[in-house]
């Protein structure tokens, strides 16, 4: 991508497993293995797979919330894995996170001023406690929460309100990048799409770019402008939303689809269910990963790793199956 905003190149994070006395590292957990996209300013790219599939581990990993184990990670042209202190802090006002729980995310014993306003004291951007509060009071705006809210602590309030809360905080040092961790997948559904229409309009004033990990597709849908499909610790298939729900080509992106409840019963698909767990990430299957569960796998499945492959513009799926 020509103008990216965040650049992200075989992207590899393993946990070690460690047993006995000694801690031996006896195995590795492949979370993320060799993951490669780039997000574009104001761009909203969606990140979709089952709980364990490595998509949160992504979105920590970009921030070095989580340091991985080997690949690049550029933003605004800075390589983000090789920066250390005052350049990787610089960075960080730069790409903020919104976080699934909004109650566990917010400290309980803190106001919602100081919770907002914490980014703001942490790189001494304002030091005097009046004009923090107002900085406070316009971020409540922007979030469309009552700024009288403004001594209030995290229980006094709503999901919903928290998760506001957890936006405002996000916004607090004018970043350009945020990770939305699953920020969505814990409340209501009526909810969910008050708090993504919220961020859309926000993406539009402030020209940000988001990383939107959720575990089902519907709801990145109205939010993102790419979707990548991810599957025990890989992207099977990446393309512009309209173009992945209308023409997925991987067969788990076609059973995840089949999932989504569509507004036209008439244009409904044959759910696909899946067969069998998703195998362990410790010693995933040789070969293509989904074949353990493929619903068309064939025998060369089992063996060869299958290649990357082109469908259109910016549309890309592993699989050994033609489109
Ligand atoms: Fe299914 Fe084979 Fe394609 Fe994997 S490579 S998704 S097993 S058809």
């Amino acid at each position: 991508m020509e103008n990216s905003l965040l650049s992200v190149r075989h992207l590899q994070k393993f946990f070690p497993v460690r047993k006995g006395v000694f801690r031996k590292v006896v195995a590795q957990v492949k979370a993320v293995d060799d993951v490669s996209f780039d997000i574009a300013p104001s761009e909203t790219l969606g990140l979709v797979g089952e709980s364990g599939c490595g998509k949160t581990t992504v979105g920590r990993s970009l921030l070095r919330l989580i340091e991985p184990t080997s690949g690049s990670v550029t933003f605004d042209g800075q390589d983000v894995l090789e920066a250390g202190g005052a350049q990787l802090r610089a960075m960080r006002r730069n790409m903020q996170i919104i976080f699934q729980d909004p109650y566990a995310s917010l400290n309980p014993r803190m106001s919602v001023a100081d919770i907002i306003g914490e980014g703001l004291k942490v790189h001494g951007i304002i030091r005097k406690r009046k004009e923090m509060e107002e900085r406070v009071e316009q971020l409540l705006e922007k979030v469309k929460l009552d700024p009288v809210y403004i001594n209030r602590y995290p229980h006094e309030f709503s999901g919903g309100q928290r998760q506001r809360i957890g936006i405002a905080r996000a916004l607090s040092l004018d970043p350009k990048f945020i990770v939305c961790d699953e920020a969505v997948s814990a409340l209501d559904v009526s909810i969910q799409a008050q708090i993504i229409n919220l961020l859309v309009g926000l993406r539009e004033e402030l020209g940000l770019a988001f990383l939107f990990v959720a575990h089902d597709l519907s709801v990145v849908e109205h939010i993102s402008h790419r979707v990548a499909v991810m599957y025990l610790g890989k992207i099977v298939e990446l393309a512009p939303t309209r173009e992945l729900f209308t023409n997925p080509k991987h067969p788990y992106t076609q059973s995840l689809l089949s999932a989504v409840p569509r507004a036209n019963p008439g244009a409904a698909r044959n759910r696909t269910v899946l067969k069998g767990d998703v195998p362990s990430p410790i010693a995933p299957p040789p070969g293509c990963p989904f074949h353990t569960r493929c619903p068309v796998v064939m025998p060369h499945c089992k063996t060869e790793v299958p290649p990357l492959k082109k469908s259109g513009p910016g549309h890309t799926y592993t699989c050994h199956l033609d489109g």
